[in-house]
């Protein structure tokens, strides 16, 4: 319990210190990003040079993305408050925003959730945690394999579980996830996890990977459950 104590701690600090660069990072961007917006309408450049300056601030777009995951870490508490919420539209809605990106390494999708499934969680870092969650397993997957989410009631307890048939990991991996930065992807951030264990620890839940290398990863997540209406 001590360790993990300090490494909440140790994560806190973490996200203090990315969120204060993330923002330092960002008004510079922003102001060179707008320098070169107007010289992309501006008739003394010719097109070759123009798609350039669209190339660069297509990366500073990128930029721009990867700083705002570093400042959603440590965004004040207020406006986080929970309520009750229904899993299925929670679900829906998480999916409709990732169905277009399935569609790109052709992934069905497959939800199956139960009706009458609440948590009382705050609703937008609980669709943070499941878009982070299935992201990672759409990343995972290969080309046309399907992902399929399952919420259910087991007694007291909302079970979420997404599933993948990717590349899957090996113990030691899956031992390192949630660590701060740790990334396998080319250009992944490795603070989508960070990020959803410190939800699941908030909210008192728990996160169990179960994996295997080549074959693909379950994910379950579990919550007490909050009587529906
Ligand atoms: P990122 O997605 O930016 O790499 P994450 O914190 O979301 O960062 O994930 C960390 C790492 O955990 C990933 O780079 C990947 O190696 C591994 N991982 C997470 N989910 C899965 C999964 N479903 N299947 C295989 N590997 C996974
Ligand atoms: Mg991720």
């Amino acid at each position: 319990y001590h360790e993990q104590l300090q490494q909440s701690e140790r994560l806190k600090m973490i996200a203090h210190l990315t969120a204060a660069v993330a923002h330092e990072i960002r008004n510079p961007v922003t102001v060179v990003r707008g320098f070169l917006q107007l010289y992309r309408e501006d008739p003394a450049f010719d097109d070759p040079v123009k798609n350039k300056f669209k190339l660069m601030i297509d990366e500073l777009n990128t930029v721009e993305q990867i700083t705002s995951q570093f400042l959603t870490l440590s965004k004040p508490n207020r406006d986080q408050k929970p309520e009750k919420v229904d899993v299925n539209d929670a679900l829906q809605s998480v999916t409709g925003l990732v169905r277009s990106y399935a569609m790109l390494s052709d992934n069905q999708m497959h939800i199956e959730a139960e009706e009458g499934c609440f948590i009382f969680i705050n609703p937008i870092e609980f669709k943070q945690l499941l878009m982070n969650l299935i992201k990672n397993a759409l990343e995972a997957s290969n080309m046309g394999t399907p992902v399929t989410v399952i919420a259910k009631r087991n007694q007291h307890y909302i079970e979420i579980k997404i599933i993948d048939e990717g590349s899957g990991m090996s113990e030691d991996e899956v031992k390192s996830l949630g660590t701060p930065f740790y990334s396998l992807k080319s250009n992944g951030t490795g603070l989508g996890l960070m990020i959803c264990f410190n939800i699941v620890e908030k909210y008192d839940g728990e996160i169990h990977y179960d994996s295997k290398k080549g074959v693909g990863t379950t994910v379950t997540i579990r919550f007490l459950a909050t009587e529906g209406k």
